[in-house]
């Protein structure tokens, strides 16, 4: 049977999978969500014999009904293959009292890769099914990860046209000079002197400008997302889930059925929203324990049933969760509102205009399953240092965040089921921050000299994706304000 995606702001809009891939966001400013969760069609011992590739086939194939096996298996053989430093794609690593997912091994180091590297090719199948003749303009936010992955992903490949916003003051060094070298005719990155949630919400104003999309059709153009609002990268994140729960009952850890906690570092709210799916399909989890930096509106929601934007934006050494407005937390707020699009719209619009809203007691009941904390700086850096002085294992500021709150967990609660730590950037990404929380006199060293001392600590060997970087040519240096995104399209595109 095929599965139905439905807008969350209007019961009306409906979409096959790969149409909700091709639009990226649904009109009026909703986001494309299923009808339903299908049930896995293999057993939980079944999916513990296959590799990543075949695990991906098995949920794929039923979130994305409408693709048929042979075009499904082309888009995950060209997706994870040797552009990932290793055969296992997400190793799960033990180590000090938890697991490891890292999720960093593909071109760009940081767990965007996962869902990036098949983006294109699930969007470019999806515009031939669908018999689409315009050019696709991929329109992206960033807060420093999701630009390069989508760049790497979507670089020359035919048909398609890329633009990435990112906050010129708010993102990593590596991260910059990662997209700013980026090559290929059809990428453009802009930094706009703003913070994320501008960056955002200037694209999402764009998708949403009826006139300019009709406009843009004129000109043989469409506009698409490789943000997490667009179907196409939840899906594919819902597989390294799958595929962790099977790693602990092929090597014996826990038997099938039984249950595990999964810890996220989250800012948009997609990788966890990701993780919570993969449950509806009938992976046994217990706990999403979801950790925020000192951006902590996702804790105080959790806490309180009030999600609240209205506060100062604080620039962390964890810039990738540096965000006030979870955009996939509308698709768990659609969810807990009994699948109600009108009530949910509400809501969005009460988020918009008044910069907070409230869920009701009923709603909050919900959400038993979450778990919500945050790490401060300090607490991060700590968290850095303890790991590597106790298992010589060094992980990223990010990840970092997911480990300080997981601690926080187990002495609250006692829990003691085992525990997937969702790693998802390499620790080279964040150089600096993560040397310094090390010991602060590195601080005093350059970008690259500390890239060195990291191998050298970590004796984890620099990924590729920095030796290309350190000799590169910038190729994009245009910076704008908020208000001139739009002009830049235009002068990108030429029209
Ligand atoms: C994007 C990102 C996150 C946050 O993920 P969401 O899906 O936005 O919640 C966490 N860590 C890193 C390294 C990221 O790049």
């Amino acid at each position: 049977m095929e599965l139905v995606y439905r807008s969350t702001r209007n019961a009306q809009e409906t979409a096959t999978a790969s149409m909700a891939i091709l639009k990226g966001l649904a009109n009026e400013g909703g986001l494309f969500v299923p009808d339903t969760i299908p049930a896995f069609d293999k057993s939980l011992e079944e999916l513990s014999k296959m590799d990543y590739r075949e695990v991906a086939y098995q949920v794929m194939k039923l979130m994305l009904t409408d693709f048929t096996e042979e075009e499904l298996r082309h888009c995950i053989n060209s997706a994870y293959d040797s552009k990932f430093d290793t055969k296992e794609i997400a190793p799960l690593v033990h180590k000090a009292g938890a697991y490891y997912l890292e999720l960093f091994h593909g071109a760009t180091i940081a767990f965007k890769d996962m869902a990036l590297s098949i983006l294109p090719y699930l969007l470019t199948t999806s515009a031939k099914k669908n018999d689409v003749k315009n050019e696709i303009v991929i329109l992206t936010a960033t807060s420093g990860d999701t630009g390069k992955a989508a760049l790497a992903g979507f670089a020359d490949v035919p048909g398609t046209k890329i633009i990435v916003f990112y906050p010129k003051h708010g993102v990593s060094p590596i991260q910059e000079k990662q997209m700013v070298t980026q090559k290929g005719d059809n990428t453009c990155v802009i930094g706009i002197t703003g913070n994320f949630d501008d960056a955002q919400t200037g694209v999402k104003k764009m998708f949403s400008d009826k006139e300019l999309n009709e406009y843009l059709a004129s000109k043989g153009y469409q506009f698409s997302s490789a943000n997490s609002i667009n179907i196409g990268r939840l899906v594919p994140q819902m597989v390294y889930y799958v595929y962790a729960y099977t790693r602990l009952v092929a090597n014996g850890e826990i038997k099938a059925g039984d249950k595990i906690n999964v810890v996220v570092p989250t800012g948009n709210f997609g990788n966890i929203l990701a993780a919570f799916y993969a449950k509806q399909m009938g992976l046994p989890i217990n706990k999403f324990i979801c950790a925020s930096n000192e951006n902590k509106v996702l804790y105080d929601f959790f806490r309180t049933g009030t999600y609240d934007r209205k506060r100062e934006f604080i620039l962390t050494t964890s810039p990738s969760m540096d965000i006030l407005i979870s955009s996939n937390l509308e698709r768990l707020i659609y969810r807990i509102a009994g699948n109600d699009a009108e009530k949910n719209k509400a809501l969005m619009q009460a988020l918009n205009g008044k910069g907070a809203y409230t869920i009701t007691d009923d709603m909050k009941k919900q959400l038993a399953d979450f778990y919500g904390n945050y790490a401060s700086e300090a607490e991060t850096a700590a968290t850095i240092k303890r790991v590597y002085e106790s298992d010589q294992y060094i992980m990223d500021t990010h990840t970092a965040v997911a480990a300080s709150v997981y601690d926080k967990y187990v002495k609250e609660t006692g829990d003691t089921t085992p525990t997937v730590i969702a790693s998802t950037a390499s620790p080279y990404k964040f150089t600096r921050s993560v040397m310094n929380a090390i010991d602060s006199a590195y601080d005093k060293q350059s970008d690259f000299e500390l890239v060195d001392e990291l191998n050298k600590l970590s004796g984890v060997k620099v990924p590729q994706a920095i030796e290309d970087i350190r000799q590169a040519e910038v190729r994009h240096d245009i910076v704008c304000d908020k208000e001139d995104m739009l002009a830049e399209v235009k002068k990108f595109l030429n029209i």
